[in-house]
């Protein structure tokens, strides 16, 4: 496999941080940090900044991208947005199927797999996140279930389609937690979605395939992380709402 192949991304998965006013000061402090990334570097911030966030990042390397849409192009879904009032917008990039969707909101394999194809149909990138919580990897079933979470949700997705998914494996234990996963975990579970997407597709899918690590991802540890062979990127939490430690996560990426 060769990571020459693919262009780390890097991905601030803000959560419900920040206000629109909180969002253009970090933003602003963001943007000299990170001009020189030779990765991508993408900000996925509450729905209510994604304005703020995209006068903010005009011309710059920072794209934006959302929390999660909705399945349905329209409808009586209240509370919810889909994927299509995104990209009117010009939010390109979405994060779908996050632990937190999947554990306080109900977020199903199936309705991962709807938001994705909603997602995908729409015009945008994905950022499809799985990973086991701590009780399935200490019965030993890590794999079967990111495999499943990966077979479900790319369910119907084209090999041409894939180059607009980027998966995120999160082990649930490490999110918010300040737990990483070793390097050698992560980039174990990586490598074994990576194998899942050769045989669903090919080997030229899978060896052009970004699956990231998340799960207390910080300045500190990045490096280390980011060096495995089948690490091509991280979502990061907690220290995407740092810009200096967001930035150190960036340049990590970009040796
Ligand atoms: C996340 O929210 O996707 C995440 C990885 O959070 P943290 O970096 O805070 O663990």
């Amino acid at each position: 496999m060769n990571k020459q192949l693919r262009k780390a991304v890097i991905a601030g998965n803000w959560k419900m941080n920040k206000t629109p006013a909180e969002a253009a000061a970090l933003i602003d402090e963001m943007k000299p940090l990170v001009k020189d990334a030779d990765c991508d570097v993408v900000i996925c911030v509450p729905y209510v900044d994604l304005q703020t966030a995209l006068e903010k990042t005009a011309g710059t390397n920072i794209k934006v991208g959302a929390e999660n849409c909705h399945w349905a192009k329209s409808g009586a879904f209240t509370g919810e947005v889909s994927a299509e009032m995104l990209t009117s917008m010009g939010v390109n990039y979405v994060v779908i199927g996050h632990s937190e969707r999947r554990t306080y909101f109900g977020d199903t394999d199936q309705t991962v797999k709807d938001r994705v194809r909603a997602a995908l149909d729409a015009g945008m990138t994905v950022i499809l996140c799985v990973g086991e919580y701590e009780q399935q990897r200490l019965q030993g079933v890590t794999f079967e279930v990111v495999g499943s979470q990966t077979k479900i949700a790319l369910g119907g997705v084209s090999k041409e389609e894939l180059s607009r998914i980027i998966i995120a494996y999160e082990p649930v234990w490490a999110i918010g937690t300040g737990l990483t996963a070793t390097p050698e975990q992560a980039n174990e579970v990586n490598s074994f979605i990576r194998k899942t997407i050769e045989d669903l597709y090919d080997k030229e899918a899978a060896d052009a395939f970004v699956v990231q690590y998340g799960g207390s991802m910080n300045a500190k540890n990045a490096e280390e992380l980011l060096a495995k062979p089948d690490i091509d990127g991280g979502l990061i939490g907690g220290a995407s709402l740092k810009a200096a430690d967001f930035a150190q996560i960036v340049k990590a990426a970009s040796k």
